[in-house]
């Protein structure tokens, strides 16, 4: 069985908000794969309300590629503490956290009208839905601030 790399991280030891990178591919063409750990909360402290990330997600996937290039996916994680972002390309922890940060300070300011894909036919939960938790977390989250460091905190401007 293959071994994970984010299940040897020692979800004890980080330090959320953080960006870390958790993976990098190379393709049978020598095109690069980064995997990024976006960790908007501490695990197994806290975790998003399922309407909360959902509604994350929505804008995200759509604000994330105004301040990134070659995203491929984001996608939130399972226990509901962040999401994995993949992109093409050999990329730095510093040019995801600028950009996740930008896209939560746009997501801060958007109204219900800036969600896309909210219609039962655009989504598989269209009723589980919350901008207002998805603001309330995302302000949270900006005010600690994304640490580049994984396991002490260190913002882009130390
Ligand atoms: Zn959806």
């Amino acid at each position: 069985m293959a071994k994970v790399e984010s299940f040897s991280l020692d979800h004890d030891a980080v330090k959320a908000p953080y960006v870390r990178i958790a993976g990098q591919e190379q393709g049978p063409n020598g095109d690069k794969v980064t995997k990024f750990d976006l960790r908007f909360v501490q695990p197994n402290q806290a975790a998003l309300p399922t309407s909360a990330i959902h509604t994350m997600e929505h804008l995200i996937a759509a604000y994330i590629r105004d301040y990134m290039d070659n995203v491929i996916d984001v996608s939130p994680m399972g226990c509901r503490t962040g999401f994995y972002m993949i992109t093409w390309g050999d990329r730095t922890v510093e040019e995801a956290t600028k950009a996740i940060t930008k896209t939560l300070e746009d997501l801060v300011n958007s109204t219900w009208d800036d969600v896309q894909g909210t219609e039962r036919q655009e989504c598989g939960n269209y009723r589980d839905h919350s901008l207002w938790a998805a603001q309330e977390y995302a302000k949270e989250i900006l005010a600690q601030g994304f640490s580049i460091d994984p396991f002490e905190r260190k913002s882009l401007e130390d």
